[in-house]
């Protein structure tokens, strides 16, 4: 998969993707990214790339030019490379979509991916309608550039191509895999401070492992993001109605052990 930045400040999308489990990725060759400089292509003689605002208003914008023909000079490389494909162009601002992990699985489809980062006020509207397909915001709240924002989709978007993680399934089962939350998890030694391991992790039995996880994922999920249950609930009524049989049997199992238990005392 292949990233492409389109950025004011290149070196901080570099720095800050190039550590740990991303930046392997990068150095195998797993996944690619360019950090373009919007400046570079900036027709203005002193590489001013931002201008006022019509109307007035506080602070300045970034100008139509220099973004689109750092697009288009990312667009032309794609299409020498892969033909005349649809490009999916995500601007990163506050008036976009919520990010979440569906979105990530999705864009993880995608060969190519850019990703346009805003800076002072933001962006010339008609450059956006112009090349912009999707606007995803990564939370409520005003950062002053697109660039984190655009890390951490570099970030959530690689953990879910084929062969970033060492371990594939690890990304399966974590946190709105299934929207819930990832049940706890423990290391060694098995007591720390007086806090045991619950013993069921170490009873090796797999399926009740499986069981005893997916329950603390319901828990934690219905204490921590009523919403996300709520949808789970919803979507899986035929796990409840097997508990609830498998409840009614351990009943009727544990009545008739102390019918019978009774039953010896009389006699
Ligand atoms: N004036 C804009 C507004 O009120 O929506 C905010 C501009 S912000 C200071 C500058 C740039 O940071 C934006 O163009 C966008 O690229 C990025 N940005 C800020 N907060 C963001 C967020 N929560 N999600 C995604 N991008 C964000």
């Amino acid at each position: 998969m292949n990233f492409h930045v389109l950025t004011l400040f290149p070196d901080m999308i570099i720095q800050g993707l190039y550590t740990s489990v991303v930046g392997r990725a990068l150095k195998a060759g797993t996944i690619h990214l360019e950090a373009v400089n919007i400046r570079d292509y900036t027709l203005d003689k002193h590489k001013k790339v931002d201008d006022y605002p019509y109307g007035g208003g506080a602070g300045m914008l970034m100008q139509a030019q220099p973004v689109y023909d750092a697009f288009r000079a990312v667009r032309k490389s794609v299409y020498e490379r892969r033909g005349e494909v649809p490009l999916r162009v995500v601007y990163l601002t506050p008036c976009g979509k919520t990010f979440h992990q569906d979105m990530a699985r999705e864009l993880a489809r995608e060969e190519d991916l850019v990703l346009l980062c805003g800076h002072y006020e933001g962006i010339d509207e008609r450059v956006l309608e112009e090349i912009v397909t999707d606007e995803v915001s990564i939370g409520d709240y005003v950062l002053t550039g697109g660039e984190l924002p655009a890390m951490v989709l570099v970030d959530a978007v690689s953990r879910m191509v084929p062969g970033v993680l060492g371990n594939q399934v690890s990304g399966e089962s974590e946190s709105f895999c299934k929207n819930l939350l990832e049940y706890p998890q423990y290391s060694r030694p098995e007591v720390w401070r007086d806090k045991r391991v619950p013993e069921i992790l170490l009873s090796g039995d797999h399926a009740r492992i499986e069981q005893w996880r997916l329950e603390q994922s319901l828990e934690r999920t219905s204490l921590r993001r009523p919403e996300l249950y709520e949808s789970w609930v919803s979507e899986n009524q035929e796990y409840f109605r097997k508990k609830a049989k498998r409840e009614e049997r351990m009943r009727k199992k544990e009545e008739k052990a102390r019918k019978a238990a009774q039953n010896a005392c009389i006699l």
